[in-house]
């Protein structure tokens, strides 16, 4: 046995599990235990790795001690916040995870518009929360996705262009380091790392709590989720356009070609048609308002179906949870589209129509607005001028359909490179196969600084189950 170049052992190696347990006031699961399985599934049924332990983290002192307890015994170590990584990166092979899975809480203070918000909470948790207050904070389009993962890596929701991203409205961090030490991140204190936290993903320690602004909204919302004709797709993407043209920020919207589901809860003359969709909600005060303006996202064409109306804004975060079921196989990239011309357009549906799974999707969220608003420097977040980023949504259910679907996505991405002013969604990876030339690429000219940041605070890497950064050489 020994230590590689990386820092982490090789050869034949038991880790002293029970030791860990000894330091550990939460439940430390080994391959020997039933729920064991369990424990290491995540979201993506792709995903198939086998921990050393699982540690169910009850509070910072059960994080500091994995964190230490990896360190000293040179182990991989990986974090879990809502399980929704694309790529996995919440279990490691070999390692310990940090499940962060019991660490849900959230609290609301009103009067300051703040919302604290534990580790392992979901947006779901979020919303339900904030909610009780007419408040909401910009998360993602579903709602039982990760906080913390979501919010690392920038995060993108129906209040992007209104709000801004879910990493924007960050107040405070609190996280323990690769040393053990738990501190707090703030525009005040360790300003660096602060900076680093909002869009460097989880490359600068395990987040214990997180600290948002939050902002009036709902109960009720006007939301729009219409499904019209895939004949209609070109068409469709160019009214995109047209209307992204003139559209407040008050509405984020996104464009999407899809199958509907073969599921009850569909008309049953609808299943399995070939569909292109609009999915937005208005975020100002007034309804009537938000209907006027989401209605010609409806209109564009006689719908196949159409859920949109005034609706609770809770529910309206849920709409798309069930098509997204725990275990199917997902492989989904990403990129920024300098613009959405006629030949981006003509890729974008020629590949909707080959797509081999009909459960995929290709998806144009509009950005601008508050996005934008940021500087470029102003946190680690790489992109805020693209006008859109296209999500490619690779979904399936058969294990022999790993290679076509997966060289599906690849091909389109590669497609619209030509489209594209680089890089892409840190959150929408694949599996970051490109390696640190994809996380150079993301972070574009924030990426040297984001070195210098994880020398500081992680100079072994410890922190490398993700989209890694590697810390800057030693001078
Ligand atoms: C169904 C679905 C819908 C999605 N929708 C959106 C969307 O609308 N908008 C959007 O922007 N993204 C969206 N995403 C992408 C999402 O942002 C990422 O998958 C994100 O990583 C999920 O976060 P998580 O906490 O669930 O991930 P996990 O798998 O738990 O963690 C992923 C990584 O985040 C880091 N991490 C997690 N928790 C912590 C922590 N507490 N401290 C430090 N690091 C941590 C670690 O590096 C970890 O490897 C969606 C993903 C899915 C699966």
């Amino acid at each position: 046995m020994a230590i590689d170049e990386s820092g982490e052992r090789t050869g034949q190696y038991e880790p002293p599990v029970a030791a860990l347990a000894e330091r550990v006031a939460g439940a430390v699961i080994t391959p020997e235990q039933p729920e064991y399985d369990e424990a290491r599934t995540v979201w993506n049924g792709l995903v198939d790795r086998r921990p050393a332990a699982i540690v169910r983290c009850t509070g910072t002192a059960d994080v500091v001690a994995c964190v230490d307890f990896a360190r000293e015994e040179h182990l991989p170590l990986s974090v879990r916040g809502g399980g929704h990584n694309v790529a996995g990166t919440a279990v490691c092979d070999d390692g310990i995870v940090v499940d962060l899975s019991e660490l849900r809480g959230v609290h609301v203070d009103p009067n300051r518009r703040r919302v604290r918000v534990a580790g392992g909470a979901t947006w779901a948790d979020v919303d339900r929360e904030a909610q009780q207050f007419g408040l909401a904070v910009p998360g993602g389009v579903v709602s039982d996705t990760g906080v913390a993962g979501l919010t690392l890596g920038g995060g993108f929701g129906h209040l992007r262009r209104t709000y801004g991203l879910s990493c924007d409205a960050l107040r405070s961090v609190d996280l323990v380091t690769a040393n053990g030490d738990a501190l707090t991140a703030s525009a005040d204190e360790h300003e660096d790392l602060f900076w680093a936290l909002r869009g460097g993903g989880g490359n600068f320690g395990v987040v214990t709590s997180f600290e948002f602004e939050a902002y009036p909204l709902g109960p009720d919302v006007a939301g729009c989720l219409v499904f019209h004709p895939a004949a209609r797709a070109t068409e469709a993407f160019q009214f995109l356009r047209e209307y992204a043209a003139d559209a407040p920020e008050e509405v984020s919207p996104l464009a999407f070609t899809a199958t509907v589901p073969d599921e009850p809860e569909f008309p049953e003359t609808a299943r399995g048609e070939p569909v292109v969709g609009f999915f937005a909600c208005y975020a100002g005060e007034d309804l009537e308002t938000g209907l006027n303006v989401l209605a010609p996202l409806r209109e564009f064409d006689t719908p196949v179906l159409d859920f949109s109306g005034i609706m609770p804004y809770t529910e309206f975060q849920r709409v798309l949870d069930e098509d997204y079921p725990d275990g199917r196989r997902y492989y989904w990239k990403s990129t920024y589209l300098t613009g959405l011309s006629d030949a981006a357009i003509d890729a974008i549906v020629a590949a909707s129509e080959t797509a081999p799974s009909p459960l995929s999707t290709v998806d144009v969220w509009q950005l601008g607005g508050a996005i934008a608003d940021v500087d470029e420097g102003e946190t680690a977040f790489g992109e805020r001028d693209a006008p859109y980023m296209l999500g490619i949504e690779a979904n399936w259910d058969d294990a022999e359909g790993d290679d076509a679907n997966i060289a599906w996505a690849r091909e389109l991405y590669e497609t619209m490179q030509e489209f594209s002013p680089g890089g892409l969604y840190v959150n929408f990876p694949g599996f970051g196969e490109e390696g640190e030339e994809l996380v150079r690429a993301v972070y574009g000219d924030n990426y040297d600084r984001l070195q210098q940041v994880k020398a500081r605070y992680d100079p072994d890497n410890l922190f490398r189950a993700n989209q890694n950064i590697t810390p800057a050489p030693s001078a």
